[in-house]
């Protein structure tokens, strides 16, 4: 299996977000790649500048942030026809890694725009689930705190890695990328996957469960409304991440903030759980959970009832609020 380390330009609506096309705000005018084999030989790179459909002139945030200007993308092919030749040069057996995770979805968001349109082959070109492996997070968890994500250019000084090529130039941040990437241990790259979710599980038996040691990661399918994903069963209850046995909930799921959820519930054998669930949306705009359970110290315990009562009372203020919106007095 070898790895394609990507990393990909786009520009937005130059005219702001009133005027973007809502099914492509970013549209891909760049894509660097590195090929590596299981053991870090490179084996070949990938660079294109694609000429824009949609948004012709730069985004001025665009314009200050990347190396290219409007007259570099005239006369390059576009998105349609570097896809299909980027897909015969990733080969059959690979796994996608990139800094961070905002290429995966954004490059799946533009093949998705152009096959609605008819100029890509409708055939899904993506496995899914589509695992690939964040460096910025697998840099955090080897050099900082797991949690922590750095910028490229702070990790590329901070390993000390020749610094001569300019960033935010798709080319030469994917050649950084994959140095870094390099440098990662075998077992701690194994061990931290990272799971898209641009297009999520599309029934239960899809759905995704991952494991690492103390701490298991699910990825539910999708649901039409946020408020009916907390009603499945299986997503609200808590299994121990190291037996496995479903678990008794000391303080019930509570929505911490609108999209965020937490719990806490107590394994006999391997003592307190931590539940924590982002809502978000897919890339066809439906609700999926994912849910991360993890064994903390007792006295986090505290941390999450403090954290319930915070959240409570944001609540009745909220309700408060809406209350004197309405001119309408509830007694509760
Ligand atoms: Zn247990």
């Amino acid at each position: 299996m070898n790895y394609i380390v990507l990393d990909l330009e786009w520009n937005q609506c130059p005219s702001g977000k009133k005027h973007e096309d809502p099914t492509l705000p970013f549209e891909i005018i760049e894509i660097g790649a590195v090929k590596l084999s299981a053991d870090f030989r490179p084996l070949g790179s990938y660079h294109e500048i694609i000429r824009p459909e949609v948004y012709k002139k730069l985004h001025y945030i665009t314009r200050n942030v990347i190396n290219l200007k409007e007259h570099d993308l005239q006369g390059k092919r576009s998105f349609p026809e570097v896809f299909r030749d980027f897909s015969v040069w990733c080969g059959e057996d690979y796994l996608f890694s990139s800094w961070g995770s905002s290429d995966l979805p954004e490059l799946q968001r533009n093949v998705a725009w152009h096959q609605k349109k008819g100029n890509l082959d409708p055939v899904w070109p993506f496995a899914t689930p589509l695992f690939y492996r964040d460096v910025q997070k697998l840099f955090s968890i080897v050099h900082e705190d797991g949690v922590r994500r750095r910028s490229l250019e702070w990790a590329v000084e901070y390993l000390k890695l020749d610094k001569k090529e300019k960033f935010h130039d798709a080319f030469s941040d994917a050649v950084y990328t994959s140095r870094i990437l390099a440098q990662i241990p075998r077992e701690v790259i194994d061990q931290y996957v990272s799971v898209d979710t641009f297009k999520t599980p599309r029934n239960r038996e899809e759905e995704i469960l991952l494991s690492d040691g103390s701490c298991t990661h699910f990825i539910s399918r999708s649901f039409k409304s946020q408020e009916t994903v907390m009603r499945d069963r299986l997503i609200a209850q808590v299994r121990c991440p190291i037996c496995g046995g479903q678990c008794h909930k000391k303080i019930d799921w509570f929505q911490e903030t609108g999209k965020n959820l937490l719990c806490a519930a107590d394994c006999p054998e391997h003592g307190l759980l931590k539940g924590k669930v982002h809502l978000r949306q897919n890339g066809a705009g439906r609700w999926f959970a994912i849910k991360t359970i993890e064994t903390v110290p007792v006295s986090e315990l505290d941390l999450i009832l403090k954290r319930q009562e915070s959240a409570g009372k944001r609540q009745r203020l909220y309700q408060k609020d809406s209350r004197q919106k309405d001119g309408r007095i509830i007694i509760s």
